[in-house]
């Protein structure tokens, strides 16, 4: 029997030594296993490695047969070690083969062992291996070789995952980590994007695995917990979260995992075990991460997130202290990106700058918040609720962002990601033909003209009109320029970009909307107190009454920059026509402002409201009597008829905007508006889908503002589309349809019938 070579402190300072020395990668595994082997009197020590084709390569051993070594294979599952594999937990067992999960493989050469260790080789939660040892005659391993088998396991993930191992698996074995994969989320926005991953936030690595000093990484550990509970401490003090709502109880439950003794206490003993304070919080982390996302519970799911946010904030203090702050990796976007994140915000995105941005990925995300909305602005192609997709690609991994079908392809092989290429290029040419009928005006086939519009919200956008061949802009968000600035923009700059925008478009008509902030619209600069349901709270034209300071900077900036054009503006979320009144006071009093003070006036105003709370559908005769025109915010108006949250990804494709209620309250709306000669715009998603489109035009609606993206569809459709024909039948399916999927086929075969070009994808 071999002597112990000192305990596994000794391990691992050897194994620091051992992964200095420039040797090669089969060499280097064969010593770690030749290593543990001799430092836990065992017979056996193996290392396993996972493979792409999801079987377990036996890459190096010590005490089972060499010539075994890249030729036993196992599933995961199978056997004792892959059931590691399949629970990413550890075995330690007296009497193994009466474990049921026991298999015997002669290959190996394996004879009767009394006393199995097994441990996951982890990394970020992610399964990349497993680290064996063997006795023949019966022991228990004690807690801290179990400790120091699986700090091993750490440094061996940190080798499969450099690369290290490439090419020395048997025939026909990649590394799992290089793994193709297929996620599927949902569409968020369309359009195919090819490219490297760039993590929206960079994983924090940790080189440094193995303590010199275990006093001082103890209390290096103490003190970055004791900030950290600080600063949890700190926020959850503060006013404006201190009353409740979704962001007070994530950091309650930040509190709970940073007050949690069992995380602490696990941390402690992986110091013990001979690692750095952050290689501790890594291994932790890693272990419950794994724990976590085997988990069916929804709840402990969702912690996840929290717990993961947390353990980085410990890591980013203790790597950060080590390394002195700051890691200087900005501006180095390669300009293919494809960015990944678990969810962000819309100024994030545009940091990163439109030219480099191919795609975006979110594990979160919804598709009508925020950055979604940017996102598609900028017609970039994005995927939303893509699973645990952050933990399982690296930097610089090939991705493909498949924004039609909702599919994140990372990794891909090269007959799918030349298939994808085809697409691209067959997409090429279809968006120059939708390019051909820029010019063409959007008439339908049996003669109606119709309007299409394009929303558009930052300058970014302006290009977009010219190039999509819109009749002008729709809807002007002015609220996205304000969440993009770091303080809050005065008159003078608001004017600037009023101006720019009516420079640019030619005389072609522009609906400015008022500042819509609150709900999902965060200004950073502006602290708004925590709302139960900000949503249905104080934001848009409410806080507009509220603080008319706001509202009349605003409405005197556009007057400003509208001088001797045409000023066409709209206030948002309108609840009943007092509402509107009051915001025409204030209107009126910028323009008595204007007067008194001899500025040149806008040579038309025209006002509006826009109808996104169902109360108003009950009050249109007043409201129509006072507006100029009139436009459907078709994303709120639908979220508060069906109180479904339209930033809430559970809900999202629960109710369609197809549904029979929603399509025929917009008709009430119409044939009001129609009676009293207002017009009326559709300026929701749901114009710029082919069939919503389809549909408004069935409606009777002729205007319709859209993302540029849409616009070429959507003219294609209209292009092909006999109207009348469609609206005669139109009226009655609607009459008795009890659910969407009724108006869908309908549209779906009117469609087919009349070889109508509707993209794929887009119901
Ligand atoms: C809407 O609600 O449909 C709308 C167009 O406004 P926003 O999406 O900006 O809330
Ligand atoms: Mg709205």
């Amino acid at each position: 029997m071999r002597g112990n070579l000192g305990g596994p402190r000794i391990l691992l300072r050897r194994l620091r030594e051992t992964m200095a020395k420039p040797t090669d990668a089969q060499e280097r595994l064969n010593e770690i296993v030749r290593l543990i082997a001799a430092n836990m009197v065992a017979e056996v020590c193996s290392v396993y490695v996972l493979r792409a084709d999801n079987l377990l390569e036996l890459y190096a051993t010590e005490g089972l047969n060499p010539n075994a070594v890249h030729q036993t294979q196992l599933n995961v599952g199978e056997g004792l070690v892959g059931h590691i594999a399949l629970e990413a937990r550890i075995l330690n067992l007296s009497e193994p083969q009466e474990h049921p999960a026991f298999a015997y493989r002669p290959e190996t050469g394996e004879e009767i062992y009394h006393a199995f260790l097994g441990v996951p080789i982890l990394r970020a939660g992610r399964v990349l291996g497993v680290l064996v040892v063997q006795n023949k005659s019966q022991r228990i391993y004690s807690d801290e070789e179990v400790e120091a088998l699986q700090t091993t396991a750490m440094v061996l993930a940190e080798l499969i995952a450099s690369g290290e191992l490439k090419g020395l698996s048997g025939p026909g074995g990649d590394l799992d980590l290089v793994r193709p994969m297929r996620i599927n989320g949902l569409s968020m926005a369309e359009g195919l994007g090819l490219g490297r991953v760039v993590l929206h936030e960079p994983r924090i690595v940790v080189t440094n695995l193995i303590a010199e000093d275990l006093p001082g990484e103890e209390q290096r550990l103490e003190t970055a917990i004791e900030q950290l509970r600080l600063s949890v401490d700190d926020l959850l003090s503060r006013d404006d979260i201190s009353h409740g709502g979704e962001h007070r109880e994530i950091l309650e439950a930040y509190r709970m995992f940073a007050y949690d003794r069992g995380w602490v206490r696990r941390m402690v003993e992986a110091i013990h075990s001979g690692l750095t304070a952050e290689a501790a919080v890594e291994r932790v982390q890693s272990d419950t991460r794994a724990r976590m996302l085997r988990s069916t519970d929804p709840y402990l799911r969702d912690r996840l997130h929290d717990f993961d946010d947390l353990a980085n904030r410990l890591l980013r203090q203790l790597v950060g202290n080590r390394q002195g702050s700051g890691d200087g990796q900005e501006d180095t976007v390669p300009s293919d990106a494809i960015i990944v994140a678990r969810n962000m915000g819309a100024a994030e995105l545009l940091d990163y700058g439109r030219d480099h941005v191919r795609g975006l990925v979110l594990e979160e995300g919804a598709p009508t918040s925020h950055v979604v909305i940017v996102a598609r602005a900028l017609g970039i192609p994005t995927v939303g609720q893509a699973e645990a997709v952050v933990s399982l690609c690296e930097d610089g991994d090939s991705i493909i962002v498949d924004g039609d079908m909702g599919q994140v392809h990372l990794r891909p092989p090269s007959d799918v990601e030349a298939s994808y290429v085809d697409q691209v290029k067959f997409r090429a040419k279809r968006q120059e033909q939708y390019r051909k009928l820029r010019d063409k005006p959007a008439v339908t086939k049996d003669g109606v003209d119709v309007d299409l519009m394009m929303n558009a919200g930052l300058l970014v956008d302006l290009p977009n009109l010219a190039d999509a061949g819109a009749k002008g802009i729709g809807l002007f968000r002015t609220e996205l320029q304000f969440m993009v600035a770091e303080n809050f923009p005065r008159m003078r700059e608001q004017e600037n970009v009023y101006r720019k925008v009516l420079d640019s478009t030619n005389g072609m008509p522009v609906t400015f909307r008022s500042l819509d902030v609150g709900g999902d619209k965060v200004l950073a600069f502006l602290r708004m107190a925590a709302e139960e349901n900000p949503a249905m709270g104080w934001r848009a034209v409410r806080l507009g009454l509220d603080r008319p300071g706001l509202l009349r900077t605003q409405i005197r900036a556009l007057l400003h920059a509208a001088a001797g054009r045409s000023l066409k503006l709209m206030f948002p979320m309108i609840t009943n026509v007092g509402e509107y009144d009051a915001a025409i006071d204030l209107f009126n009093r910028e323009m008595t402002h204007l007067e008194r003070h001899g500025y040149e006036k806008p040579s038309s105003i025209l006002l509006g409201a826009m109808l996104e709370v169902p109360s108003l559908l009950f009050e249109l005769d007043e409201l129509m009597d006072r507006v100029d025109f009139l436009s459907i915010g078709t994303n709120d108006l639908h979220q508060f008829m069906m109180a479904s949250d339209r930033g809430n990804a559970r809900l999202s494709g629960r109710y369609s905007s197809l549904s029979p209620p929603f399509l025929r309250a917009l008709r009430h709306v119409i044939r009001k508006g129609d009676k009293k000669g207002v017009p009326v715009t559709i300026c929701g998603e749901l114009a710029g889908k082919p069939f919503g489109a389809m549909a408004m035009l069935a409606l009777g609606y002729r205007r319709l503002s859209m993302v540029p993206s849409a616009i070429g569809p959507v003219k294609a459709m209209v292009l092909d589309l006999p109207l009348g024909e469609l609206s005669a039948v139109f009226g009655d399916i609607l009459d008795t349809a009890v659910n969407d999927k009724e108006i869908k086929d309908f549209l779906a075969d009117f469609a087919e019938k009349h070889n109508i070009q509707v993209p794929a994808g887009n119901v």
